[in-house]
């Protein structure tokens, strides 16, 4: 019997059956450097300005990205769900959102119906906990969703860093205390902190303004000069601010330490907030205590942008070939590039039957072409076998400038599938 799910697998990891190809040049719309190699190697591809396309190799790179975050909000207790994008315009008028929301899409039916496309869920999630917690016992609940959000950004010129729809991971979590919801909330820092850094990023965890609910929320930002935020940092200790908040400036001492404080911009690729009672008190979202006493449940929210972490990786990992793909996300472990006809083949197989996910550059196109591409595309691993190396295999890293000879079973044992340890944080 044919297995049709091994050959659709096999096809995709064809490149001559890629559905995309890398373009000649840069797109001439693009400004920001993550829109542009992400399109001309064919990982994106733009509909309109911050609305974009996730083709067969974005959207591999997504599912990794998916995977590190449900595997991390698995760990901590969260229950996955999914809300919709469409909300009816009575639930931001009971938070008074509707009014207020800056960036809120608002649309209307033909039967004159007013609903907003979801840049966040508090409208919906808090009435959905309502439904199904009433008792201290209940609680807390950790719910999450990854899905499409929409904001009517003025300006959308930074590629996947600031979409007007964008994929996002949001959290929600409930608690009977302000004290239950801050242990929580420190506890979702170490989450997050260890989270990016599975990603390949590393984060400061940066104090910055908590708009109308809280004193402070915290920001996740990758350091980096083409970031949109201005952030004050110490460089002895991990104090940091949002410059738009900052008590500090520039060369002052760290109020921490004795370090001195830099500035540097950043990427924000994660938020958390603790939203207090604001919400349970629109929708009266109450628990009953011990002694049958009714109290409002503390709410605290935590995002993470995915489709701007792909970018910020992105900004971060590339050289003046391409992008260089931490491991973790890269849409294939190797790129295997035929320099013989078919000379490859067995290669192919035999890492395939590895369980080792390999893209086949198969194509019948000049050397010279497949090896610019493959370093366009950044897949980590690029392998070789050509009449010069014999039975062995040419291994060379995308970041290292030098390969090695290796032969199969080595590159089988290097390449193998790890599965990463999920410790839990208490
Ligand atoms: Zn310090």
């Amino acid at each position: 019997m044919l297995d049709f799910g091994f050959l659709g697998i096999l096809w995709l990891m064809l490149q001559s059956r890629l559905f995309t190809k890398v373009a000649r040049n840069f797109p001439k719309d693009e400004e920001a450097i993550n829109a542009k190699l992400l399109t001309r190697a064919g990982f994106v591809e733009k509909v309109s300005a911050g609305v974009y396309s996730f083709l067969p190799l974005g959207l591999r790179v997504m599912r990794k990205i998916e995977t590190i975050i449900r595997e991390e909000m698995n760990a901590l207790g969260g229950m996955e769900i999914l809300m919709p994008a469409l909300h009816p315009k009575e639930n931001w008028e009971t938070t008074g959102r509707w009014k207020t929301f800056d960036v809120l899409y608002k649309i209307k039916s033909r039967e004159g119906k007013e609903f907003a496309l979801g840049p966040t869920h508090e409208e919906i999630v808090v009435p959905l906990v309502a439904k199904f917690v009433n008792s201290y016992k209940d609680l807390p609940v950790y719910l999450y969703q990854i899905q499409d959000k929409f904001r009517d950004e003025l300006r959308a010129k930074s590629g996947l860093l600031r979409g007007r729809e964008f994929l996002m991971k949001d959290l929600y979590s409930f608690h009977t205390s302000e004290g239950d919801l801050d242990s929580f909330y420190e506890k979702m820092k170490k989450v997050y902190t260890k989270l990016f850094s599975r990603a390949g990023l590393k984060t400061r965890i940066v104090k910055s303004s908590g708009g109308t609910f809280s004193k402070y929320s915290h920001e996740f930002q990758v350091l980096t000069p083409v970031g949109e935020d201005a952030v004050f940092y110490c460089e002895k200790c991990d104090f940091a601010e949002n410059k738009e908040i900052a008590e500090v400036k520039e060369g002052d001492k760290c109020p921490n330490c004795a370090g001195k404080i830099r500035v540097s911009q950043g990427i924000e690729v994660g938020n958390i907030f603790k939203l207090g009672t604001k919400f349970s008190k629109d929708f009266e979202l109450l628990y009953k205590d011990e002694k049958g006493k009714e109290n409002h449940i503390s709410i605290g929210c935590y995002g993470i942008g995915l489709s701007r972490l792909m970018g910020a990786i992105v900004e971060i990992f590339h050289d003046e070939q391409g992008i260089i793909w931490p491991e973790t996300v890269a849409p294939f472990a190797a790129h295997l590039i035929e320099l013989g006809e078919g000379k490859s083949k067995k290669l192919y197989h035999d890492l395939q039957k590895a369980g080792i996910d390999v893209l086949y550059d198969d194509r019948n196109i000049s050397h010279g072409e497949k090896l610019t591409e493959a370093d366009l595309i950044g897949i980590p691993l690029r392998l070789v076998q050509s009449e010069k190396t014999g039975a062995k295999i040419e291994v060379k890293r995308r970041d290292e400038k030098d390969s090695k000879l290796m032969t199969v079973s080595q590159v089988i044992k290097l390449l193998q599938p790890t599965t990463y340890n999920l410790q839990t944080i208490t």
